[in-house]
């Protein structure tokens, strides 16, 4: 037990180094988060917040804030094929039956989570360029000339992390061969959708799904297609709409309707990356897409660095700066029994939706499996579990893998 706080310094301020700033103050912990973009991200659509991180955002006092702009997504959550025959329903509760899914937009959920912060907490225009750490202090340089000095860093800085080359050697993405086409639509221009609903439409090579956000008003879309040439790696690619409207030209009526109406849109090349062989380095640790990027099928990109946050701030509280790179080790053995398992679950669940997973009868099969697999994965408390494995519990069992 340490007689001053810890003083920990996040590099990113999205989603993950924001959840991690208000876990690891709600446990006590000195935070500054240095994020270099000049204000917090506009940029970007959907996110799904799932059971298994809502629960968390909501005992850091969250819930208001994300019930305002959270759209609700329900029981009319379902699977169909790209003819619009319904495959099954899409699991949106944990077993306990609480619905706590909602589909936001990221500019939302970052404004809630940096509202829960004191002014000052987070420091904008801070890119960091370089660490240096001894035994006793970890120190940050960045762009603009400022250094900081913290017991420890939390590397939140994302997919392209440019602290992530401080803990292991280059790691090159693997092209999946896929290309993701995003963007909102209004929701008063489709007056027949369904409401609060998830809806996956499946097709040959390619899938497309739609999800609300802000409150309903705005139609979240992704549509996932086939390509041999390699797309760029970003948020903020502008996208072609009429190659969007003709990959999925033929489908089920909602889905052409919704594609009518699209003025623009962004693409994204998927990559995916096999799990790092490590996340720490003295003082120094990875979370979030740093840590563990993940293809997007499972959704669980923003809810896994919500989780690892929690699992940090559970196992600092009240520790000592030298305890610092012990503890930083037990959190990656406790985290990554579960982010493996989902990093290559999402993985399969894309070629689900693509239809690439076996014949189709087999598909079908295994999207009602993953609905198993799925309340696993809300059902997991990690603050929970953190807390057993801080008092001398073993690393939970990781999740179940979906049956091939
Ligand atoms: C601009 C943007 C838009 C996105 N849009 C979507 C979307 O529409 N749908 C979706 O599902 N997911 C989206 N994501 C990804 C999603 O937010 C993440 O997969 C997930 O939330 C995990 O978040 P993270 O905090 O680990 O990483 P990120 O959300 O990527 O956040 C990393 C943060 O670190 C900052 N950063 C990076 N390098 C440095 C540096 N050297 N110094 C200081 N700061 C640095 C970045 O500016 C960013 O704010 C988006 C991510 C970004 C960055």
């Amino acid at each position: 037990m340490s007689d001053r706080p810890l003083r920990a310094a996040i590099v990113g301020g999205g989603i993950g180094g924001l959840a991690a700033a208000c876990a690891l103050r709600h446990r006590g912990i000195q935070v500054s988060v240095f994020e270099q973009a000049p204000a917090l991200g506009e940029i970007g659509a959907g996110v799904f917040i799932y059971p298994n991180s809502l629960r968390q955002l909501e005992r850091m006092g969250l819930r208001d804030a994300l019930a305002r702009v959270g759209a609700r997504v329900g029981p009319a959550s379902r699977y169909c094929r790209m003819d619009g025959s319904v495959v099954g329903p899409i699991v949106t509760t944990d077993s306990s039956g609480w619905n706590g899914f909602y589909g936001m937009h990221r500019a939302d959920l970052l404004d809630a989570l940096a509202a829960a912060l004191p002014d000052g907490v987070v420091r904008t225009g801070h890119r960091c360029v370089g660490l240096q750490q001894d035994a006793d202090v970890a120190r940050l340089e960045f762009a603009n000339g400022r250094t900081a000095e913290a017991d420890l860093v939390i590397a939140a800085d994302g997919i392209h992390s440019v602290l992530q080359k401080y803990v292991v050697g280059p790691m090159p993405p693997e092209y999946s061969g896929s290309r993701a086409y995003r963007g909102l639509v209004p929701r008063d221009r489709l007056p027949n959708w369904r409401d609060e609903a998830h809806q996956v439409w499946m097709g040959d090579g390619k899938h497309f799904m739609v999800f609300p956000v802000r409150s309903g008003q705005l139609l979240n879309y992704v549509g996932f297609v086939p390509t041999s040439s390699q797309t760029v790696e970003s948020w903020s690619a502008v996208g072609d709409r009429d190659e969007l409207a003709a990959s999925f030209a033929g489908w089920d009526a909602p889905v052409t309707e919704l594609l009518a109406q699209v003025e623009s849109c962004f693409w994204w090349g998927l990559y995916d990356r096999r799990p790092l062989p490590a996340w720490t380095a003295g003082r120094l640790v990875l979370l979030g897409d740093a840590a563990h990027p993940m293809l997007p099928h499972l959704g669980q990109g923003a809810n896994q660095a919500i989780e690892d946050g929690v699992a940090l701030a559970v196992l600092l509280e009240g520790q000592g700066a030298a305890a610092v790179p012990e503890v930083l080790r037990r959190y990656e053995a406790l985290r990554r029994v579960r982010t493996d398992v989902i990093q290559a679950e999402a993985r399969r669940n894309g070629l689900r939706y693509d239809s690439r997973s076996g014949s189709l009868e087999q598909r079908d099969r295994e999207i009602a499996d993953a609905g198993r697999f799925r309340r696993q994965l809300y059902d997991y408390d990690v603050e929970a579990a953190a807390l057993a494995f801080r008092d001398g519990g073993a690393v939970p069992a990781p999740l179940e893998a979906v049956p091939a």
